[in-house]
């Protein structure tokens, strides 16, 4: 019998020291100097430096990552028990050295990068030496890449970029951009002449355009004509990474909802006794539990075959987790009630975080087309009018089974007649 929700005791220990270190340590580091990770304050550094050793001490860095690599090589499911404490503390992924939107990058230079690539940016990135931004998205169309413009033109030793890219997360903090174009992949340096900065856009999400960017010919990650593959590679990836992690916030509106219902009183009773704040309490407990399992699931069939293999789970994830986000936050909001619309506790935070969870990484929609169409690949079409449970038809052929049966006992025959008879005169 392999079915098991078991952790192994060894596995568990990291687990609960994951647990500690970010309650005690990660969480009020993060309260006093937010942000501190890409601080260039050397006093800061060598703080955020000293907590990171913590967790390479523990072979806890850079989780995601294979072995040869660098990183444990736990695999997707090891990664998604401690991604679903992680996500609790917004702060932790970079402690971890797992920060979005650099693991993706990472992820891409692992598989594609040459050895002189891996060398130039990959181990930087792991050491957070250096950053990274992901520039996919253009103004006239995300969800589409038929639609993206941003093109790449030899000339002799050189490529030379031209296009806008908008959304490109941490952009302005970015040190090197990965850039998507019609003619593949790009490793293109924030500061290369012609990368322009688009003042008045997002604040945090850049918009860029790449005017005649020039860059050596290495700067290309993988084959000519292959950023349609590389990208849906990184996103895969990133896409059941960003599932887990929204496992741990809806836990924490959650906890905040039990805790909530159980310290305040209204109308006589506190209010953990009224029957409509225990069942938004009974279903956020499903919801989350469904979600845990979906993405428990989706993370041990990428284990045991590959994120291409897993790409319709991965889909339904996508989409699951940002609709029990938005329910479970709203509820707990709900019984936290004016409180709650403040931006004194993290629910108006996970709230919103639930819209963006649907657009970013691919629009809900297109995720349920790709879950629609793959399901669909594994039905048929009934043959004539009626569908295959039609129960009229089901049960003659169900008789023929017994007809032998019938002609040598007539008293059962005529004991099955009368059911039939009364069956068919009760059909709605
Ligand atoms: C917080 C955040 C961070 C991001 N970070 C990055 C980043 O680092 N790098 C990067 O390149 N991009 C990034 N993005 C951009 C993201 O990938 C795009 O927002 C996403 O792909 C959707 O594109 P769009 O915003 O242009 O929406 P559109 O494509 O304009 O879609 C808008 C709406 O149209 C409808 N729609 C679209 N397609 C369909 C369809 N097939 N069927 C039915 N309805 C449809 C849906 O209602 C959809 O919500 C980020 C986005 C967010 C919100």
């Amino acid at each position: 019998m392999a079915w098991d929700f078991s952790t192994e005791p060894e596995f568990q220990e990291q687990l609960d020291w994951v647990e500690q270190f970010c309650r005690e340590e990660i969480e009020p580091f993060d309260l006093v100097f937010p942000a501190a990770v890409r601080s260039k304050d050397p006093k800061i550094r060598a703080m955020v430096k000293e907590l990171q050793q913590q967790v390479k001490d523990r072979g806890l860095w850079a989780l995601f990552l294979d072995e040869e690599l660098g990183g444990p090589g736990f695999g997707q499911l090891k990664l998604a028990l401690i991604n679903e404490i992680l996500g609790r503390y917004p702060a932790a992924p970079g402690f971890f050295g797992t920060a979005a939107p650099d693991t993706g990058n990472m992820e891409l230079l692992a598989m594609y990068g040459t050895p002189e690539q891996k060398q130039r940016w990959l181990y930087p990135l792991m050491d957070q030496e250096i950053w990274s931004a992901y520039s996919m998205t253009e103004p006239q169309g995300g969800s589409d890449p038929n639609l993206f413009k941003t093109n790449a033109v030899r000339d002799g030793e050189e490529w030379v970029i031209n296009g806008e890219k908008w959304f490109t997360s941490a952009g302005r903090y970015a040190d090197i951009l990965f850039v998507m174009t019609t003619s593949g992949m790009f490793v293109v340096p924030k500061d290369a002449p012609g990368v322009e900065f688009v003042e008045g856009g997002p604040r945090s999400h850049s918009h860029i355009r790449y005017n005649d960017v020039r860059i050596p010919l290495d700067h290309l990650l993988g084959p000519e004509d292959g950023a349609k593959v590389l990208a849906q590679r990184r996103l895969g990836g990133g896409r059941i990474h960003h599932a887990m992690r929204s496992i741990a916030q809806c836990k924490l509106a959650f906890d905040m909802m039990c805790e909530r219902a159980l310290s305040r009183e209204a109308h006589g009773k506190v209010i953990a006794e009224h029957q409509m704040v225990q069942e938004a309490i009974a279903d956020s407990y499903a919801d989350i539990n469904m979600l845990r399992l979906l993405v428990l699931w989706t993370a041990w069939t990428i284990d045991n075959s590959s994120t291409q293999q897993a790409r319709t789970q991965i889909a339904a994830c996508k989409y699951t987790c940002a609709k029990v986000l938005k329910d479970v936050s709203y509820r707990a909001i709900h019984i936290y009630g004016s409180l709650g619309t403040t931006d004194l506790t993290p629910l108006q935070a996970m709230w919103a975080g639930a819209p963006t969870m649907s657009v970013m990484d691919g629009v809900d929609e297109v995720h349920k087309v790709t879950v629609a169409r793959n399901v669909l690949k594994d039905h048929r079409p009934h043959a004539g009018l009626w569908p295959t449970e039609y129960y009229p038809h089901k049960r003659e052929a169900a008789r023929k089974k017994f007809e032998a049966l019938f002609a040598e006992d007539p008293e059962l025959e005529r004991y099955a007649d009368g059911i039939a008879k009364y069956m068919a005169n009760r059909n709605r």
